[in-house]
Formats: structure tokens, sequence, C-alpha cells
């Protein structure tokens, strides 16, 4: 299976293959190796259930598309337009569109951003949610900040005593 990981050394991201039994993968940069669960997920069907990177059960499912390529086909339709009367950019939103929906859809982490390229999507593994993406990753807080509770405490006599 595919992946593209994050490497949590050096911070870069890089592609690589994994296979059920190896028990690690190693960054192509700064050779720190990642080490992964052996349960969870499988190559045949490429299949994750839970994130062998970092074990955790949330991930969503993403079109391996590439947005760069995208832009940059709309874009040659715009320059054409002049000599086209409009046409080219028609013919290639299309192909843009038609190339967005043949490409195969891809699991991410939720918490570690590891795309699992060749991996099915699962009936439990939605669209992304940003929410659930901030709880997850920066364990969102409903407290108030602590610099606003600073603020609102009585300020007169405990200000003197500290000084
Ligand atoms: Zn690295
Ligand atoms: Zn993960």
């Amino acid at each position: 299976m595919r992946i593209r990981i994050q490497c949590k050394s050096c911070g870069l991201p890089f592609k690589t293959r994994v296979e059920p039994g190896i028990p690690q993968v190693q960054c192509h940069n700064c050779q720190h190796s990642i080490p992964l669960a052996k349960e969870g997920w499988s190559d045949d069907p490429p299949a994750v259930e839970v994130c062998p990177v970092c074990e955790c059960r949330h991930l969503y499912r993403q079109r391996d598309f590439n947005r760069v390529l995208g832009c940059l086909l709309v874009l040659i339709g715009a320059i054409l337009v002049p000599w086209t009367y409009g046409l080219s950019l028609v013919v290639l939103s299309l192909v843009d569109l038609a190339m967005y929906y043949r490409l195969r859809e891809a699991v991410v982490c939720y918490r570690c951003d590891t795309v699992y390229r060749d991996a099915r999507p699962g009936p439990r593994q939605k669209e992304f949610d940003l929410l659930k993406h901030d709880v997850l990753k920066y364990g969102k807080s409903w407290d108030r900040p602590a610099d606003l509770e600073d603020e609102a405490l009585p300020t007169d006599g405990a200000e003197d005593g500290s000084r």
C-alpha cells in the first residue's frame, strides 16, 4: 500500500510503501524510523481501520486529486480563450471534472495526516470534518483561555500584595 507520511523528527513529508509484516518505515531525509502497528490494517484488500502510525481510530476519506494540475488545466483553458472563443475553458474544465471523478478515494488519518493512498475507505470513514479534526489534533477545549480568566479576577488588593 502506498502512503504519504510526515516524519515526526524532521517534519518533512515523504512517500513510501507499507506492507503488513514490516515493523517500521524510515524517513528519506533524516533516517528516523517510524514504527508501524501490526493490527488494524491490511494490504489485501487495502484498508485501514486503525492508523498504523499513531494508532488513531479516526480517519477520513479524501480524493487523491492533484490540485495543482487541476488549477493548471483551468488556467491553460483561460489563456486559450481568445483563440477558441471560450471553448477551451469549457473543454478543459470538463477534463478537470472528469479527472476528479475518475480518481479513487484515499484514507487519511485525522491525527497524524498520513495518507493511505491505496486504501479503500470503509463505511465509518466519512468526508473530512473540521471540528473533529480540531478536537483530535489540538484537543479543542470549551474552557476559557487562561489569560482571559486572569483578567476577570479582582485586581484590587491582589495586585498590591504581589508587588
Ligand atoms: Zn525525517
Ligand atoms: Zn495517524
